[in-house]
């Protein structure tokens, strides 16, 4: 069998994928917390951690992916405060648009998508076996846990405690033994949302909420756990200290994988600086594939900035693609093209979708030069199962050229006007009424809609309105 290769954080090294048992093969992401729109760089984890679900399912008769949704947080509840809602109005929205919004990025769903706020019961018992244990302990209605009683806490970050409580703004506060001692459980007021518990009514710490669900759903030990490199310290050093101390010791996660940061002009993209591109409103502007290539184009270990440059370029890219499909349109093909195995094979190197996309590039190339009847259908199958595999590739390819941007623009032209157009114009060319012809042409080319003559008849695309479409 094909051997997957991942880069494990916790060793530092590229390692063979094992899994403990390959009919059930468990994956668990950190999933958003739900207060607002996602921005692009949030997507990144989402497309990069999906395609390797989609991997694993190719590999393994059993895979079981959850990736959460936080729902319940400080920022929510300011969140709900300043629009006057309960928290479940702000959560319901932002949950059911990142939903949509993953669709639309041909995101394939996870098997299971646990909400921290229907698994209070297992945060609470997870707190009191911690407690049990000696390796937690109760203060001022809080629960904190006591990071001087695991001797290997900073091993996924490679920091000593020291250095931790130093490049992280620890809250120092009078009820903590030690300022890097972290919350598993706080005290809410009666106005806050909260949940009863041995301590007081109060509400979990955000970790907390990821070690008790993964165990919820994965079991306490799990394959694979994923999610931005931004989580590393503090967020994924204390899910393990927390699901280790917890299950008697036993190792959490085999294999951690780490997304680098999408930056905005060098820097990352992140609500707290304020410099985001929600995902939404891209979705507004840009086909949803030619997002989802952007994402996948660098290699997901790299930082990957983000520029409208990069977008002309991906733009130009995907319509050379499409536009080879095109010329294939005569071509017919049964059922699902299976990926080639190259294309296979640099997912399986440790996700190494840059190559994986040359290798599409080649294959649009080579595509042209075939000129047999099984050449053509060799090189349109390769197209579309490379495509298959990537999520990439899956419109008609006129449908693609008649899409400006997005959903919404795709909208904003009648195709049924724009072909009584062009037959009108052909019309007028053929009596030799150039003057007319050339009228309808600056027509459309007004409504972005350039046209192109070739031996198939006259084809037409929408450009980008940035682009000229003469
Ligand atoms: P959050 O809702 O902030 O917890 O983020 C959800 C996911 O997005 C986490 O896996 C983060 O690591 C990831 N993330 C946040 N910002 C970025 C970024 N600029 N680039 C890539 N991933 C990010
Ligand atoms: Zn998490």
């Amino acid at each position: 069998m094909a051997t997957l290769r991942l880069h494990n954080s916790l060793t530092r090294r590229i390692e063979d994928f094992v899994p403990a048992d390959p009919r059930r093969v468990t994956l668990y992401v950190c999933g958003p917390t739900v207060y607002n729109y996602v921005h692009i760089g949030n997507a990144r984890p989402y497309v990069v951690f999906g395609l390797l679900a989609r991997l694993l399912r190719r590999l393994y008769p059993g895979v079981v992916y959850a990736r959460n949704i936080t729902d319940i947080d400080d920022k929510i509840i300011a969140a709900a405060i300043a629009a006057g809602v309960p928290i479940d109005r702000i959560t319901d929205r932002f949950a059911a648009a990142f939903f949509e919004d993953m669709a639309a990025l041909g995101v394939d769903p996870p098997d299971v998508t646990p909400h921290a706020t229907q698994h209070i019961r297992q945060i609470v018992s997870m707190c009191e076996r911690l407690i049990a244990a000696g390796h937690a302990y109760a203060a001022e209605g809080h629960v904190l846990f006591d990071v001087a009683s695991y001797a290997r806490y900073g091993e996924l970050s490679g920091r000593s405690v020291d250095e931790m409580i130093a490049g992280a703004r620890v809250e120092i506060a009078p009820y903590k033994k030690n300022p890097a001692d972290f919350v598993l459980w706080k005290p809410s007021t009666p106005e806050l949302p909260g949940w009863d518990s041995p301590w007081g009514r109060g509400r979990p710490g955000w970790h907390i909420e990821c070690s008790a669900m993964a165990a919820a759903h994965l079991g306490e030990t799990i394959d694979i756990h994923a999610g931005g490199n931004d989580l590393m310290f503090p967020h994924h050093e204390n899910e393990i200290a927390q699901s280790t101390c917890a299950h008697g010791g036993r190792l959490f996660a085999r294999y951690w994988l780490h997304n680098g940061m999408l930056t905005f002009n060098g820097k990352k993209m992140s609500k707290s600086i304020g410099n985001v591109m929600l995902l939404h409103e891209l979705l507004q502007k840009h086909p949803p594939e030619l997002l989802r290539y952007l994402l996948l184009k660098a290699h997901y270990r790299h930082p990957l900035d983000w520029s409208d440059a990069t977008i002309a370029q991906a733009r130009a890219t995907l319509d050379g693609w499409y536009g080879a499909l095109r010329d294939l349109a005569d071509v017919e093909i049964e059922g699902e093209a299976p990926a080639p195995p190259d294309v296979e094979a640099a997912l399986l190197d440790d996700l190494n979708t840059p190559q994986a996309l040359s290798i599409i590039a080649e294959l649009a190339t080579a595509s042209r030069r075939a000129t047999t009847p099984q050449a053509r259908k060799t090189a349109k199958a390769a197209l579309l199962g490379a495509g298959a595999m990537l999520g990439l590739l899956r419109l008609d390819p006129e449908a693609w050229f008649k899409q400006a941007g997005g959903s919404a623009d795709a909208l904003a032209v009648d195709p049924a006007e724009i072909d009584a157009l062009i037959v009108r114009r052909n019309e007028a060319r053929k009596s030799r009424d150039f003057a007319e012809a050339d009228r309808i042409r600056d027509e459309l080319a007004a409504r972005h809609v350039a046209i192109e003559d070739s031996a198939q008849g006259t084809r037409w695309k929408i450009v980008n309105p940035n682009e000229h479409a003469a």
